[in-house]
């Protein structure tokens, strides 16, 4: 599979990161939980410079609660601030301002020191498209939130929105391109539905996330399609199990073609939808964050 990323987007998409990233003091930088890694384009963190940081890894509420923790401790012994959350639902909100203002702290301080009180933090959202931004600033913000603009001289035609007393957030978030040389990334960006479905083979794309599912997850997929799977050994990724296995799923969900022929691509999209939605369960694509 070929993932064309267009060159055009991505100098605009940096180009205006790079602008905003002037006028705030924190970038709030979401990953997708499942895959908090290929989530990410490592270029945030020369863009950033200074800026105080905070890592949130969204969509925690599908991810797999171990890989979740240990993703977690693997960030904050990075040296980031960090968060899981379920942008949908507004209970991260305490969470996220307790970590906004411990990744603030030095700058408080600093306007403290200079005398200045209650100046708040400014921040801005970036993530790759699809990641949450919208979701996350949009439940932040919540029904109360006033909308300050064009503050002459400082902000110049920008949308900030006052979350309370201590902090503004940029209305429009960065987008930030996802990076894929390495193959599987771009995998596993396909299959949690970073990429247009149009241009993907979602068969091939539901063989590659069976074969990883029947590695590390295979109580979910045996209970979801009540198809049992055959047990595999060594290190590569049973292709040819996983093609068998999406055979057998079609069958059992009658996914069937006029002449009774197993319908693979109407299968693949059931099981991709359902692996997107979290009905095969609670499922992190990089399991294990690098050893450091
Ligand atoms: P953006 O492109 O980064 O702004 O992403 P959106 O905010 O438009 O979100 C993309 C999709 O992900 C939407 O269908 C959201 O409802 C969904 N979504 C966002 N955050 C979460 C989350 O924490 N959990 C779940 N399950 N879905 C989420």
């Amino acid at each position: 599979m070929d993932y064309q990323w267009y060159p055009g987007h991505m100098t605009k998409a940096r180009r205006m990161m790079e602008e905003d990233i002037r006028l705030v003091d924190l970038v709030i930088e979401l990953t997708d939980a499942r895959v908090p890694a290929a989530g990410r384009n490592p270029d945030i963190d020369a863009m950033a410079g200074g800026k105080a940081r905070l890592i949130l890894l969204n969509k925690a509420d599908l991810a797999d609660p171990a890989a979740n923790e240990a993703w977690l401790a693997y960030f904050k012994r990075k040296g980031f601030n960090a968060a899981l959350i379920d942008a949908r639902k507004r209970d991260f909100v305490r969470t996220v301002e307790a970590e906004i203002q411990k990744a603030c702290r030095e700058k408080i301080e600093r306007d403290l020191r200079r005398g200045i009180k209650n100046r708040p933090v400014r921040a801005m959202v970036a993530g790759i498209p699809n990641v949450g931004k919208s979701t996350f600033i949009n439940s932040f913000a919540g029904k109360g939130a006033a909308k300050t603009g064009n503050k002459p001289g400082v902000t110049k035609g920008k949308q900030w929105i006052r979350l309370n007393k201590n902090v503004e957030l940029l209305d429009t978030p960065g987008i930030l391109w996802p990076k894929f040389d390495d193959p599987l990334v771009g995998r596993n960006l396909a299959a949690i539905g970073s990429i247009r479905d149009e241009i993907l083979d979602m068969g091939e794309l539901a063989v590659f996330l069976i074969s990883f599912l029947i590695r590390e997850y295979p109580g979910e997929l045996e209970q979801r399609y009540q198809v049992s799977i055959p047990v595999c050994s060594g290190d590569a990724l049973p292709a040819g199990e996983a093609a068998a296995f999406l055979k057998a799923a079609a069958i059992a969900r009658k996914c069937l073609k006029k002449g009774g022929e197993p319908d693979l691509e109407r299968a693949a999209r059931l099981l991709m939808d359902d692996f997107r939605s979290g009905r095969l369960g609670r499922i992190s694509l990089e399991k294990y964050p690098p050893g450091d």
